[in-house]
């Protein structure tokens, strides 16, 4: 399947991509994690990313696109997409609209996962990520078996340098402002699926039943 997961910051975008990856082979793709990896490694575009993705704010459309197009273009992506956390502005949106109309592509859905601002405060604080393998856990509800250490890679699992108090009321202004306006856009394409569910199965269902699978 080919779907946009939006949402906000902490309202399941990735977990709920990795349950579909699961159902049809399609690929995740968190334009989130592609930068985090740039930053780990030191790339130019690392280097380019790395102040405004502390502080919370967006990376420049620019930026963005250039790892979009080179990315969609990839062998993995004809089992299908998942694009958890892009498109986050209107001009991604519309650079996305030409990008897929050129390569001769069609996305099945826009996902819209609605979850209420306090449930997404209390996720995110209590979030914790493997610095290597990006595995997601929480401390109150999904903590890695050995304290700190991940179950899958060993890795550290820490919490984000962007989830700080600070940077994550930074991070939903920045969405409402700037990201939540693409459901409209998308509501007006007439694509739009709006799923108010903080369980992900029920996400999941959602999109069964829209996509009749
Ligand atoms: P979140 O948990 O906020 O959904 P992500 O992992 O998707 O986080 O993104 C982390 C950071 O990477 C964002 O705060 C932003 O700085 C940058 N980023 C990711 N995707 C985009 C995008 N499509 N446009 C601009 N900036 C982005
Ligand atoms: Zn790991």
């Amino acid at each position: 399947m080919k779907l946009i997961l939006l949402g906000a910051p902490g309202a399941g975008k990735g977990t709920v991509a990795k349950l579909l990856t699961k159902m049809d082979g399609s690929v995740q793709i968190s334009t989130g994690d592609i930068l985090r990896a740039a930053v780990a490694a030191g790339t130019e575009l690392g280097k380019k990313a790395e102040a405004a993705m502390k502080a919370g704010d967006l990376v420049s459309d620019d930026l963005i696109m250039g790892i979009m197009r080179e990315r969609l273009k990839e062998d993995d992506c004809k089992s299908g997409y998942l694009l958890d956390g892009f498109p986050r502005t209107i001009p991604q949106a519309e650079a996305l609209t030409e990008l897929l109309a050129d390569m001769g592509e069609q996305l099945d859905a826009v996902v819209n996962i609605d979850v209420p601002r306090d449930v997404i405060l209390d996720r995110l604080t209590t979030r914790r990520t493997c610095q290597d393998c990006g595995e997601i856990y929480n401390v109150k509800s999904n903590p890695p078996k050995e304290d700190g250490k991940c179950d899958k890679c060993g890795g550290a699992v820490v919490q984000r340098d962007d989830e700080t108090e600070e940077a994550i009321n930074n991070r939903l202004d920045v969405y409402n402002k700037m990201t939540a306006p693409l459901a409209d856009f998308y509501e007006k394409e007439g694509s739009l699926l709006t799923v108010e569910a903080t369980s992900s199965e029920k996400v999941i269902d959602a999109i069964k039943a829209k996509l009749g699978l």
